[in-house]
């Protein structure tokens, strides 16, 4: 890819990351829909409703929330805070209010951020039936009036959870399943970094010849992640890869959180691709975003997470400074690349059967070492070939064969495509480790 192209990509996630951050995203309800509608402009999107009430697995889906307005004025009429500019002043799910109280009364349903005391919080209840308001720990003390005027003006009755489902097959029915969340309001890192990053990686994954088969979630966190596992039960066997894509648009680096199995591809191919873009790695936790679900011991799916700074360990997580000033066009493309990197990796791994193994096969004869790149190219390209032969003894996989070797994937890659055409290696469907 040349140099104005990759500027190019980087502009255009940033500039979709634009475009999804003032859509005023909740669990559900209009926003997360406008969301979906954006994300199908660049992949074949289904949209899945799931009526509010149904359970889904050990949960319930909650109610529909729609938020059109929330303010606090004074007793005559002046506005002190309200929605204009962000929804985050609402506490996500609030039920309908609309009160003159006294000060005190009021202060209990103000949430601020001891952390951030200048920022807005991002505060929700979407299993109380409550209400409230986020603001900065200034506008609170600012409240001095004895009495005030509050409006909460929103909908919080039966209809529907949506998330998008997108299938791009591949030749084989293996799955490698790609989730993020969309459930957000104005947070441009922590969900429209993800959503914009998973959007653009499918466009380009479905202009590709595909081995494997991607199926790419755009989820409300937890309860659409759990809603597809139920409606997914029986088949969620095929996923034999998966990877949580969130908050990959800060100017931090990168951070890859292995599976609960821990040494899975998956794991193995992000510890080759990472580290080497200046990222680190990081051991399964039970505490982030869908991976959690994915990888409980009901389903166990090798699904790891990458992310940049991790979530709550930077000042702007969930609060109104995560906005799109935050978000830097490399980081989001540095984000794509890793991905696809990994990806990559994934798509070329495979176990073959060495057919002439006993001793070295003479390489010269079959034309291997002769026009295969540059000097210091070719030497790489020879001893990866030794090694591809060596250790191809139908039990392991070029992924192996690159962590022994210490040689990048794509030179074993190579070899093992050269040796293939050469006739000297068959592959193994079934490998018996
Ligand atoms: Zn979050």
């Amino acid at each position: 890819m040349g140099a104005v192209n990759t500027l190019e990509l980087a502009q255009e996630l940033y500039d979709l990351v634009g475009e999804l951050y003032p859509v005023r995203r909740s669990l559900t309800g209009p926003g997360v829909r406008r969301t979906l509608e954006i994300v199908a402009r660049y992949v074949p999107l289904d949209v899945v409703e799931v009526p509010s009430g149904t359970q889904v697995l050990d949960w319930t889906v909650p109610d529909e929330w729609e938020l059109r307005e929330g303010w606090i004025a004074t007793t005559d009429g002046v506005r002190v805070v309200d929605t204009s500019a962000t929804s985050l002043r609402v506490l996500g799910y609030s039920v309908p209010v609309h009160a003159v109280l006294r000060r005190d009364e009021l202060l209990d349903h103000v949430h601020v951020d001891p952390a951030a005391p200048e920022h807005i919080p991002y505060r929700t209840a979407y299993y109380d039936r409550t209400w409230g308001f986020c603001l900065t720990q200034r506008e609170r003390a600012a409240l001095s009036d004895d009495r005030y005027e509050v409006r909460v003006d929103a909908d919080r009755g039966p209809g529907h959870l949506i998330y998008g489902e997108v299938v791009l097959p591949g030749t084989s029915e293996a799955e490698v399943l790609l989730s993020t969340h969309v459930c957000h309001p104005e947070l441009a890192n922590d969900n429209c970094s993800g959503i914009a990053v998973l959007a653009l990686l499918g466009r380009r994954l479905a202009a590709r010849d595909r081995r494997l088969t991607y199926r790419l979630l755009f989820l409300p966190g937890t309860i659409g992640a759990l809603a597809w596992l139920h409606a997914n039960r029986a088949r969620a066997g095929r996923i034999a890869h998966g990877l949580v894509v969130a908050g990959v648009g800060d100017p931090g680096p990168l951070t890859y959180q292995r599976t609960v199995h821990g040494a899975h591809p998956v794991d193995r191919a992000a510890a080759m691709v990472v580290p080497a873009r200046g990222g680190s790695l990081l051991d399964f936790s039970p505490w982030g975003y869908d991976e959690r679900q994915f990888n409980a011991p009901g389903f166990r799916l090798p699904v790891g997470r990458l992310s940049r700074t991790p979530h709550g360990t930077y000042p702007e997580y969930h609060t109104s400074a995560d906005d799109l000033s935050f978000v830097q066009p490399a980081s989001l493309l540095d984000s794509l690349t890793a991905l696809e990197e990994i990806l990559s990796i994934l798509e070329g791994d495979a176990t073959y059967r060495n057919l002439a193994p006993y001793g070295e096969p003479q390489l010269g004869r079959r034309g291997l070492y002769a026009g295969i790149g540059g000097e210091r190219d070719q030497a790489e390209v020879k001893l990866a070939l030794l090694w591809v032969l060596n250790q191809s003894d139908g039990t392991r996989s070029l992924l192996d064969v690159a962590q022994r070797s210490g040689l990048p994937f794509a030179a074993v890659a190579h070899a093992a495509r050269l040796l293939l055409d050469a006739g000297l290696l068959e592959r193994v469907e079934r490998p018996q480790r």
